[in-house]
């Protein structure tokens, strides 16, 4: 098997052959599962071949992982940070080449590809400055000649499971972090971005390598739901990041407590923008054209609801109708592309079934609403107007399709925004601060994304990331989201020749 010549070069770059071992096991690549093709979404042509990892390999890598976290979570934290630092200057290095390869295995445009990299620069940049910040505290103890102090601790080995649509940026969210607070990590990918696993593990294992770490500090599998499982049930596991759907982050979630360990979910969206009848309309529409067009639809924050107040409503429709219309579709490598293909061919069908279940629930297709006759996977662009009680509406159809929506009040935008299962992100378009404060207040926006004046989607990583509700809760990359990657060690000293009891008790 051959690459097409123009995809080779930058393939190359990143350490991609036309054949790939998909493990990284103890130091070493290999694998002993099945041999899979990874496909590029726009013409559904094989890009390279790649083993995936067996349950054997799993448990040889896990053995190793396992071993190698006792060592570096002995190594100061700054000096941890030291080598995150040095996995952000490799990746700085092959940003674009990386970013290519994000853009061809999982489809969205080439400037999307390289900003989901930049995404994990950044984060690598964050990691450094925590790695000299992950401060304790010293709390007064009521007892004479006492010292309290919370103190925190590595909790060994944190497992990482990924979705495909954001195949390298939610590893860097949960791998920078998870190093410099002194984990090792052992990485499952979604199963169908293994080239962009390896090519992210191969950057990682260069800096270890180049410092004489063992590899087995960050280990990685090709691979689908049964590795996914082995973490999940894997008792030398205690922290779990699962990214994916509420479907099957809800029962790695039931595994992972059913033996004590915890989880950290970040589940499906289904968000919303909000239009007040103050709003700037330009703004507006740029902003839902990235929301709800972006990587083909299938950011978690993609916008899949327009709420539009009634005095604005046909104004924005009209603008947004005319402006979708213009959307560029076509191979997500070109300049200028805006709208990729869905990542998979099963992807595709899911929106056809969307689109079906959406007029035979009363939906009015507005533009849009067909697949596009090619041999890759491309859909249109869709607007739907349609009623905020429909059941489609409270899924989430991971495609280019938004439901537009008529209120009158505030209040009555609120409650449809947090009407459905999922929490994760939302915006509100308006200059009045009551709205604004209301919004971002207790009985406003109950998401874990609370916008105004901007899109859903397109995170900083300063902040925390993560949503309520059927997103499941979790909250990744910035702020104070390193807690969920150490256990806290709350030491209660005493350093007198008495022993005083808390709480005045009296025991002998
Ligand atoms: P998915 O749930 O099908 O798969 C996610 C991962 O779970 C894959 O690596 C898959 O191999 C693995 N997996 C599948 N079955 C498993 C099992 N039984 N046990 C353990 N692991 C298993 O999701 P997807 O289709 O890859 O991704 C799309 C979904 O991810 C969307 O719902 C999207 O909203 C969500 N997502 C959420 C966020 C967020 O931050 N909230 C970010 C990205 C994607």
């Amino acid at each position: 098997m051959s690459f097409a010549k123009r995809e080779y070069e930058f393939l190359r770059e990143v350490g991609i052959g036309p054949k790939n071992l998909g493990c990284y096991v103890n130091g070493v690549w290999k694998a002993s599962g099945p041999t899979v093709y990874t496909v590029n979404p726009a013409n559904n042509q094989a890009i390279a071949e790649v083993v995936e990892a067996s349950i054997r390999d799993y448990e040889e890598g896990m053995r190793a992982c396992y071993e190698a976290a006792k060592l570096w979570m002995q190594i100061p934290a700054p000096k941890r940070g030291e080598i995150v630092r040095q996995i952000g200057d490799a990746l700085r290095a092959k940003v674009y080449h990386l970013g290519h390869l994000v853009s061809l295995e999982m489809g969205k445009i080439l400037p999307e590809g390289i900003g989901e990299v930049q995404e994990i620069i950044d984060m690598c940049d964050f990691a450094v400055g925590l790695s000299r910040q992950l401060n304790g505290s010293v709390i007064p103890s009521e007892r004479p000649n006492h010292m309290m102090l919370e103190k925190w601790n590595p909790l060994g080995v944190v497992g990482v499971i990924t979705a495909f649509n954001f195949p390298c940026a939610v590893l860097g969210w949960n791998a920078c972090i998870a190093l410099v607070c002194g984990n090792s990590v052992v990485w499952k990918g979604a199963p169908t971005t293994p080239l962009v696993t390896i090519a992210m593990t191969k950057i990682v294992a260069g800096v270890l390598e180049k410092n004489n770490l063992p590899g087995a500090i960050f280990t990685a599998f090709c691979g689908g739901a049964d590795i996914g499982q082995a973490i999940a049930m894997d008792t030398r596991i205690p922290l779990v990041s699962f990214t994916g759907s509420s479907k099957v982050g809800l029962s790695v979630q039931q595994t992972v407590n059913k033996r004590f360990g915890k989880c950290l979910l970040e589940l499906s969206g289904n968000n919303a923008i909000v239009v007040m009848d103050d709003a700037e309309i330009e703004l507006v529409v740029r902003s839902v054209l990235f929301a709800a067009v972006g990587t083909a639809g299938q950011r978690c924050t993609t916008c899949r609801r327009l709420l539009l107040h009634e005095n604005i409503y046909q104004k924005v429709l009209e603008r947004l109708v005319e402006v979708y219309k213009q959307i560029k579709i076509g191979d997500p490598l070109e300049k200028g592309t805006l709208l990729g293909p869905l990542h998979t061919h099963a992807s595709r069908e899911n929106f056809e079934k969307g689109i079906q279940k959406i007029k035979s629930e009363g939906g009015k297709i507005l533009t849009g609403g067909s697949v596009i006759p090619s041999e890759g996977n491309f859909v249109q662009p869709t607007i739907v107007e349609i009623s905020a009680s429909a059941d489609i509406v409270k899924e989430e159809l991971f495609a280019p399709v938004l439901y537009v929506m008529k209120f009158q009040t505030f209040k009555e935008a609120v409650e449809i925004n947090n009407s459905v299962p999922q929490g994760l992100s939302s915006s509100i378009f308006t200059r009045k601060p009551e709205l604004i404060f209301n919004w971002i207040g207790p009985l406003g926006s109950d998401c874990g994304i609370v916008n105004v004046n901007i899109p859903t989607n397109g995170a900083e990583i300063g902040g925390a990331f993560g949503g309520e509700k059927a997103t499941g809760g979790g909250r990744e990359a910035g702020s104070d989201s390193w807690k969920q990657y150490m256990r806290r060690s709350t030491c209660t000293i005493n350093y007198g020749a008495e022993l005083p009891l808390a709480q005045g008790i009296n025991f002998c």
